[in-house]
């Protein structure tokens, strides 16, 4: 970029956009990628030849169905909304956050979240010019209540954003705490539930209960991240403001088909999840021998642990060495520092991270200078 240009758009960008850098995904190569959340697992070959024949008959020159209706009565069936309630859909619960934001920042408004939590509530902040607080949670990742609700009274939140259970740290917050939270608020509160599958609990059966709650979900944790799809469900005071946000078309024609034909096999993405589960529970054992880390608990299909004994860098680095791809987080984001988080892969893929887990640990350490 020519320094002219540099100079040019220096002069008229935001600075609190300039002050950013660009999110960062690593390039996986052909390691094994257990990094990102993902489900490791594709569809049956005759589920794939079967949507394969209906692609054949997308129109591609047409728009789409503007508000996906067919696919967002599929979702809210799948997803037990409960009737009454008022769904839309989003290019991924991303797109669904960044509309919740555009439509509450009225100048100043603050978005409140619990902390360390998912990334993307920060960003989409400050993209759309809100006071970003945060409030740490307590050393067991639970919410600290005192502290929460003496936020909520002090900055009195256009929006608390939980993600339950958390990303990265795995737990959900006890269902009381959740319920206070929202009790305490006269903003809204979004129970962001992308891990539903693996949860064993939910608050979608409550959004009857509270007139500012809205339950969010995707459908990137349970095998289909590359659609990009979520859906945002309450009730329809707020979901008719939220929809006047929503881009028309903001989901493509491809998308629309392939995540209906997807969603009438949902029996055999609820296997997937399902045994996902079970590989988790395994992953918590092998851990659990490990000694020179500590696990968190998990709702979710990854794991957070500390590196007890060593950098967490060199861990992480050695691991890459033998192809397997986790997240690590910085030194410098406490109380993450020294954590790792490794995403459930099939049971052959937990088995390779967790023999290369063991290994970085047995390698002799760099003898003290
Ligand atoms: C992964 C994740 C999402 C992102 O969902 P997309 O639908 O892929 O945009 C949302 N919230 C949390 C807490 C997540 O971990």
């Amino acid at each position: 970029m020519s320094d002219r240009v540099k100079h040019l758009a220096r002069a008229v960008v935001r600075e609190e956009i300039q002050a950013l850098s660009a999110y960062h995904v690593p390039d996986p190569g052909n390691m094994i990628k257990l990094d990102a959340m993902e489900t490791p697992y594709l569809w049956p070959q005759e589920m794939k030849s079967q949507w394969l024949d209906g692609l054949k008959n997308i129109a591609v020159n047409r728009y789409p169905d503007p508000s996906a209706a067919l696919l967002t009565r599929r979702l809210e069936q799948v997803m037990a909304v409960p009737s009454g309630m008022r769904s839309i859909l989003g290019n991924g619960s991303d797109e669904l956050i960044q509309i919740i934001c555009m439509a509450l920042a009225k100048p100043g408004a603050v978005v409140m979240v619990p902390e360390p939590t998912f990334v993307m509530y920060d960003m989409i902040a400050r993209f759309t010019n809100m006071r970003y607080q945060s409030v740490p949670l307590n050393s067991a990742f639970q919410l600290d209540m005192p502290a929460m609700l003496q936020a909520i009274e002090e900055y009195n939140p256009a929006v608390i954003f939980l993600a339950y259970p958390n990303n990265p740290t795995g737990n959900l917050f006890t269902e009381q705490d959740v319920r206070t939270i929202i009790e305490k608020s006269s903003g809204l509160v979004v129970v962001d539930e992308a891990y539903h599958a693996f949860a064993g609990h939910s608050f979608m059966p409550m959004l009857k209960e509270y007139n500012n709650m809205v339950v969010m979900r995707t459908v990137s944790k349970m095998g289909l991240a590359g659609l990009r799809l979520g859906i945002l469900s309450g009730p329809a005071g707020w979901l008719n403001e939220f929809d006047k946000i929503r881009l028309p078309y903001n989901i493509n024609v491809l998308t629309q088909y392939s995540a209906e034909f997807a969603l009438q096999h949902s029996d055999i993405l609820k296997q997937q999840t399902d045994q996902i589960c079970q590989d988790r529970e395994t992953m918590k054992q092998a851990l659990a021998e490990i000694e020179e880390i500590k696990q968190y608990p998990s709702n979710a299909n990854f794991i957070l642990f500390k590196v007890l004994t060593r950098d967490s860098a060199q861990i992480f680095e050695a691991l890459k060495q033998d192809k397997v791809l986790i997240k690590r987080f910085p030194d410098t984001s406490w109380p993450l520092a020294g954590c790792l988080r490794v995403t459930i892969g099939k049971p052959e893929e937990n088995e390779v991270f967790l023999k290369a887990l063991k290994k970085a640990f047995s390698v002799q350490k760099e003898p003290e200078q």
